[in-house]
């Protein structure tokens, strides 16, 4: 994930065997013949046979039965500012109480969460949270939110929903950030309960995804376009990291495909790649790489997009594109200053596109 690191429970309970975790039976799968299933949840559709698990190494099957070994069980939470997320038209200088489970269903070789979203359940230190403990939590932190973040929400979605049910409930709204890589059916089941979604570009080739992610590219590109036509707010980060997809062309073809198939209004966020986990030998992106896509975003007819991860660079406020005047201003994940009124700015009055309220 791009996402910053996790920070872990204050308290945590030992790890334990996976039999002793709480049952709940998975959502979105098949029974196969011989005592197989077939999980439906993500792209990846693994074939599960008994006593084994998916790719994400937290849906097992148990005697021709999936079962999530994550419901109720986050390794992760903490509140962060939305912008770290970063969401930049959300609720700007609001704060989101984040959640994260071990588990991933794709295997990033840049991975700054890897010691939780490379792992499985029983090998972390876990709490048991219902529904109704992260809404309190969330209200004991005085946040406006709860953000599933850190690893893969997709693959602990039978707790990401009944979360999202319960705070939209108590008032809370929910955002999750994610790969975007889950199928349509869970995800147009998902999207009505969420305020607004972050996905991770990783790359605009399928080389990429295969290579380093043990993924793929065009999943992603459909979930970006059901995102979209269903008007959840969405959000892009692309972590640019040097050499292996932070070339002209690549960029070209990326920002020309969110403008043509997404729109122009949704931002895109250039992130600094630090060297971490598999991916150790390569520097920091340069700041220079950052400004250079944010300029190429911009030619393609991007109206947002920002620079990240490197406090104070140019690129990261937002300007209104009718009278080009800073609307929110950012140091970090501070805001400096918000000139966006009822959704508008302030100076003339054109919509500024985002959640506000
Ligand atoms: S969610 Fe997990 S088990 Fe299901 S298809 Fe994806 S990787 Fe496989």
């Amino acid at each position: 994930m791009a996402a910053a690191c996790a920070p872990r429970l204050a308290v945590a309970e030992t790890p334990g065997a996976p039999d002793s975790f709480p049952e709940r039976e998975a959502l979105y799968y098949s029974v196969l013949e011989g005592g197989g299933v077939q999980c439906r949840l993500c792209p990846r559709q693994c074939v599960i046979p008994d006593r084994q698990r998916g790719s994400c190494g937290v849906r097992e099957n148990r005697g021709g039965r999936l079962f999530t070994l994550v419901y109720n069980r986050p390794c992760a939470g903490n509140t962060d500012p939305i912008e770290k997320k970063p969401l930049f038209h959300v609720l700007p200088g609001t704060q989101a109480y984040s959640i994260a489970t071990a588990g991933c269903n794709i295997h990033c070789k840049f991975c700054q969460n890897w010691d939780i979203s490379q792992v499985r359940p029983e090998t972390i230190p876990t709490r048991s949270m219902n529904a109704d403990a992260i809404v309190q939590a969330a209200r004991d932190h005085g946040t406006r939110a709860i953000a599933y973040t850190y690893n893969e929400p997709t693959i602990f979605y039978e707790y990401l929903a009944d979360c999202a049910r319960a705070g939209n409930a108590a008032g809370l709204y929910s955002v999750m950030i994610s790969n975007g890589y889950i199928q349509a059916e869970p995800q147009a089941a998902l999207l009505p309960l969420l305020k607004a979604v972050k996905v991770d570009l990783k790359a605009f080739t399928e080389k990429f995804y295969a290579e380093i992610c043990e993924g793929a590219l065009a999943p992603v590109l459909d979930s970006l376009q059901r995102i979209h036509r269903h008007g959840t707010w969405l959000e892009i980060v692309v972590l640019l990291i040097p050499t292996l997809n932070d070339s002209v062309p690549e960029l070209q073809r990326m920002t020309e495909w969110v403008v043509t198939q997404l729109g122009p209004d949704v931002p895109i966020h250039f992130t600094r790649f630090q060297p971490t986990y598999q991916l150790r030998g390569l520097p920091p992106t340069p700041s220079d790489t950052l400004l250079k896509a944010r300029q190429i975003a911009i030619q393609a007819g991007c109206h947002f997009a920002y620079t990240g991860n490197v406090p104070g660079l140019e690129g990261q406020d937002t300007i209104c594109p009718a009278c080009k005047k800073t609307v929110v201003r950012r140091y970090g994940y501070q805001i400096r200053e918000n000139r966006i009124t009822g959704g508008k700015c302030e100076f003339c009055g054109a919509v500024i596109p985002g959640v506000w309220s």
